[in-house]
């Protein structure tokens, strides 16, 4: 099969910088007066309504106990001996089992692109240690059940779930490597792009809703990582005819109550301040889709529960 890399920055590589974490709309809402709900309070309109009783939100907000209580461990090379596999295709494939032990529903490694990990304050990549070069991306699967009640607490708990099994899978994976000798750090959302470098390890296409398009799941997934100095054998990029798919099919913009998905072709420019200018895709207004959430007073998933590959 001939693979093509669905997100075109190869094309593009001349516009496209790092991502400053500080753009991100959860940061911008804090600190940039033009940013939609900046300076906001909770705007929450649904509380008590059905799907967002008392008992609705406590099970919601429980949901991610594991990342905001445990959270990644961001511990430091072992002092142990390194260990040196004979053969690194049969290692990988030790790892990788190692990480669907560990909550993984599918698993694959890239080289580190660095355009991927956020910029910092003077716009240059943040830097990870000497030597470790590779991401072992991991997609952790949300219940498709509780996916299905999205917008409501039901939906945001299968979301907060996935935030749990996220850390648990990429802290326990990252303390595995560390056990051998090798330099390992657990990621969330933190220190790079997870989506672009989901699709350089080859873990789906990138959709029209702006997630990951996994062939197993769908987007009802979540994305945690690995980076590694390990010697491990890298996936390639996939295409399964999404880009095309989703040239017709506009479900998730027809669904999203924020209309912050896009119809019509994709882009290079963003249609908001944190999108990232340079790659080809549909771009979501970020600003938009939060500013739902606070109404919503729980986060969205009608974008993942909507799109077809999501089978939910
Ligand atoms: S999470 Fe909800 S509001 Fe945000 S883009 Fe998806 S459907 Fe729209
Ligand atoms: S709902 Fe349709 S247009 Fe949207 S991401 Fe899924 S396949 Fe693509």
């Amino acid at each position: 099969m001939e693979h093509e890399l669905t997100v075109d920055y190869q094309d593009d590589i001349g516009t496209l910088k790092p991502f400053p974490q500080r753009m991100t709309v959860f940061s911008r809402v804090q600190w940039d007066k033009t940013c939609i709900g900046y300076g906001k309070k909770e705007q929450s309109t649904t509380k008590g309504k059905p799907g967002y009783s008392r008992l609705d939100l406590a099970l919601q907000s429980a949901s991610r106990t594991i990342q905001s209580k445990v959270g990644y461990s961001k511990e430091e090379i072992k002092d142990t001996e390194r260990y040196e596999p004979q053969d690194v295709s049969e290692f990988t494939e030790q790892v990788k089992n190692a990480a669907r032990l560990y909550g993984a529903a599918a698993v694959g490694i890239c080289q580190l692109n660095p355009l991927w990990l956020y910029a910092n304050d003077q716009g240059e990549s943040v830097s990870l240690p000497e030597g470790v070069d590779k991401a072992i991306v991991i997609a952790v699967e949300m219940a498709r059940e509780w996916v299905a009640l999205s917008p409501t607490a039901g939906g945001a708990a299968a979301s907060g779930n996935g935030y749990s099994k996220m850390a648990f899978t990429a802290a326990c994976m990252a303390e595995f490597l560390r056990n051998l000798g090798l330099q390992a750090m657990a990621s969330g959302n933190d220190t790079a792009l997870s989506i672009p470098l989901a699709i350089d390890a080859g873990l789906g296409e990138c959709g029209r809703n702006g997630s990951l398009i996994t062939h197993q799941f769908g987007s009802r997934i979540r994305l945690c990582k690995v980076f590694t100095d390990a010697p491990l054998q890298l996936d390639e990029p996939i295409e399964f005819g999404i880009i095309r798919y989703c040239e017709t099919c506009q479900k998730c913009a027809e669904a999203c109550p924020a209309q912050a998905i896009p119809y019509g072709e994709r882009t290079i420019e963003g249609v908001c301040s944190s999108n990232n200018p340079g790659v080809l895709k549909w771009h979501t207004h970020a600003e938009k889709c939060l500013n739902f959430w606070r109404v919503n007073g729980v986060s969205c998933m009608n974008c993942i529960k909507s799109c077809p590959f999501s089978n939910v």
